[in-house]
């Protein structure tokens, strides 16, 4: 069975650890780079990106999961997509640049920042999504597929071996992004 790391220095790591579980893999958490070594996939799941780019630097993470990505499949959600995003705005901050995208963060404002929306995917069934303080997608490059939008903008893309959604698959039963990076190991 395939093993997939979530990185556990902040945010809900648990839900994540759960859902992998649910879609049919083994799941660990991930605080050191020797953990990363037993993995073949890992998540950046939501939270707070600052903080969490902020412990990666203190843990001295940042290199061996840049390393990581050059070889497995990368999957970030919510704050995990600012950490992926090649150029991160409203505020700039540093990022992986893993993926050819340009995320606007807590782009959906202040009024209505969190929202449950059925999100389309094509020939398939609505995903039943949850948006935290969600990033909007502004740019996307030519090698990024979009696998469903939400109001005209991308929330579920892929590139390469790595993957992002904006919103939060972890926090419902719906498998289908989870799986999706599942098999991808
Ligand atoms: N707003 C957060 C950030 O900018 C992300 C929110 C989330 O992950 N649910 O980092």
């Amino acid at each position: 069975m395939k093993t997939v790391g979530v990185l556990a220095l902040q945010g809900d790591f648990e839900a994540h650890r759960k859902a992998i579980e649910r879609a049919g893999a083994h799941a660990i958490e991930v605080r050191t780079s020797g953990e990363l070594d037993h993995c073949d996939g890992l998540i950046l799941p939501g939270g707070e990106s600052t903080t969490m780019l902020k412990l990666l630097e203190e843990e001295n993470l940042l290199e061996p999961l840049k390393r990581f990505s050059e070889r497995k499949p990368v999957y970030g959600s919510c704050a995990g997509a600012i950490l992926l995003a090649r150029e991160v705005t409203h505020p700039a901050q540093p990022s992986l640049n893993l993926m050819d995208i340009s995320v606007e963060r807590n782009g959906y404002g202040r009024q209505i920042d969190s929202r449950i929306a059925r999100v389309p995917i094509p020939e398939d069934s609505d995903f039943e999504a949850v948006f935290i303080r969600a990033p909007i997608i502004r740019h996307v490059g030519q090698d990024v597929r979009v696998l469903a939008r939400y109001q005209g903008d991308p929330v579920w893309v892929e590139q390469g071996r790595h993957m992002v959604t904006t919103f939060h698959p972890e926090l419902t039963d719906d498998a289908r992004v989870h799986r999706r990076f599942v098999d991808r190991l």
